[in-house]
């Protein structure tokens, strides 16, 4: 049995540990992407030099690909160092880790639905679902539509005016890279369907954004 004060501390501590890792990590994306901009230009002649004009998207992608690992890097030590801060039922040992919230408002697990909190009124999972659909978690949902609707925004403007991010081209895929990490890192931690929308169209605009930034 878990004490209330307990869960609300590791919560608070897994959240302080959390939140900077994911500013680092959007923050060293693009630290990474104003670096890559410095040096595209000698890259890319290197690469040609070496591997002829073929080369170009090639090295391109290559350069792209490790700002995925940027962005997903401190949140996954932040990820390993709140292991301490996780939790589990005492019945069914199910990690319970990013259900404190739940289980604060019902006090059972939301797996096998026994008591896990020695005090207060019990709630079922279904009026927990049926208050979450009102309350901040939707938030989230939309708020993960901002990077498809960015993306989108970038790809139009592009498509009128091509020169338009000249200084920097990466704009044209970014909002679709962010959304496709964000969103999908989300997806994969919660299984919460309700992401997988964003995702599909954050990961569509990632795609048509990179093949038009190799044009
Ligand atoms: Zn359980």
């Amino acid at each position: 049995m878990y004490q209330e004060p307990e869960l609300r501390t590791k919560s608070k501590q897994r959240f302080s540990l959390m939140l900077p890792a994911m500013c680092l990590g959007v923050a060293a994306m693009f630290g990474y992407f104003g670096l890559l901009m410095l040096v595209r230009a000698d890259v890319v002649a290197w690469a040609r030099n070496n591997f002829g004009a073929d080369s170009e998207p090639w090295i391109m992608m290559a350069m792209i690909i490790p700002s995925i690992f940027i962005f997903l890097l401190p949140s996954y030590v932040a990820e390993q160092k709140a292991k301490r801060y996780s939790i589990s039922c005492p019945n069914c040992c199910k990690d319970l880790t990013l259900s404190i919230q739940r289980i604060l408002k019902t006090r059972c697990c939301s797996n096998c639905e026994k008591r896990i909190i020695e005090t207060g009124r019990m709630r079922s999972n279904d009026l927990y679902a049926r208050y979450c659909r009102r309350q901040w978690r939707n938030y989230l949902v939309y708020w993960f539509w901002a990077w498809p609707a960015g993306g989108i925004v970038m790809l139009i403007w592009h498509r009128f005016d091509s020169s338009a991010f000249n200084d920097c081209p990466q704009m044209i895929f970014l909002f679709g890279l962010i959304g496709s990490t964000a969103t999908g890192w989300t997806l994969i931690r919660t299984n919460d369907l309700r992401y997988l929308a964003q995702t599909i169209t954050s990961a569509v605009l990632l795609v048509v954004g990179i093949s038009m930034f190799l044009q």
